[in-house]
């Protein structure tokens, strides 16, 4: 049976504008540059174990057990400013999925508190969009060196005049896994639905940081097309009313 449980490993203290760009006029605000330690915002960092037709794989991975160990030598002195990990070792998906069957990890984008985890789990296939991981290599300011030492396989993406965006791809080609590619938060960003008799959950990653994204349109800091991020969280939106649609769960939100 399809089941989605939700991992939280630890927090992320940032700037207020991450969530929500109109918090601040300058449009890097996100950065946390110019910005006094106390206005930071703690927020949650979440992942995905999903078991559905005979697949059991990760969506994102959340942060390392090497944030622990030494965070600013893991993230690098960029990242660790701009997004303070803040994490017990028990809490990393690793050490919370207790030793349960990983077949891959599908990512939703590359930034640091989706990708650190992928470090606990090197020995995994590790999946992304093409788009995202090019986009991350041109991007050494965003993505900091959150990627070296990783590999990663890409998603199989086909024109699909349904998609959002014109492209999806079937991922494990039995019609339980649909990545939609969404060019929104980042180059690459990808939605996965993920599917058993009609019934769907859709898992948004960045694309609606929270709740409150899609059922306000309120717009995150980091925007790759911001046209593109209203549209996607329009069409959030319209999902979560879907009859067939269980749940839209995202990366931050508080519960
Ligand atoms: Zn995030």
């Amino acid at each position: 049976m399809m089941k989605i449980e939700t991992i939280q490993t630890g927090w992320t203290l940032v700037s207020s504008s991450v969530p929500d760009r109109s918090k601040h006029r300058w449009k890097k605000a996100y950065s946390r540059l110019f910005q006094s330690k106390n206005s930071r915002i703690k927020v949650p960092v979440k992942c995905f174990y999903v078991t559905v037709a005979d697949h059991a794989f990760l969506i994102d991975a959340g942060w390392s057990e090497q944030v622990v160990d030494n965070a600013k030598r893991h993230l690098g002195f960029g990242l660790n400013f701009a997004s303070e990990p803040v994490m017990l070792k028990t809490e990393s998906a690793n050490h919370q999925l207790k030793g349960k069957p990983v077949d891959c990890i599908l990512m939703t984008h590359l930034d640091c508190d989706h990708v650190s985890g992928v470090h606990d789990f090197t020995e995994k296939k590790i999946i992304c969009a093409r788009e995202e991981y090019e986009y991350a290599h041109k991007n050494g300011i965003r993505y900091g060196k959150i990627l070296k030492g990783l590999t990663f396989e890409y998603i199989d993406f086909r024109a699909d005049t349904q998609a959002i965006f014109g492209k999806s791809s079937d991922v494990f080609g039995d019609g339980s896994v649909i990545a939609y590619l969404t060019p929104t938060h980042s180059a690459g960003s990808v939605i996965y639905k993920i599917m058993e008799n009609g019934k769907y959950y859709l898992v948004v990653g960045d694309n609606g940081y929270m709740k409150a994204s899609w059922e306000k349109g309120i717009l995150p800091g980091p925007l790759y097309n911001a046209d593109n991020m209203m549209k996607c969280l329009k069409w959030i939106k319209g999902k979560s009313k879907d009859k067939n649609c269980l749940g839209v769960l995202c990366a931050h939100e508080h519960m």
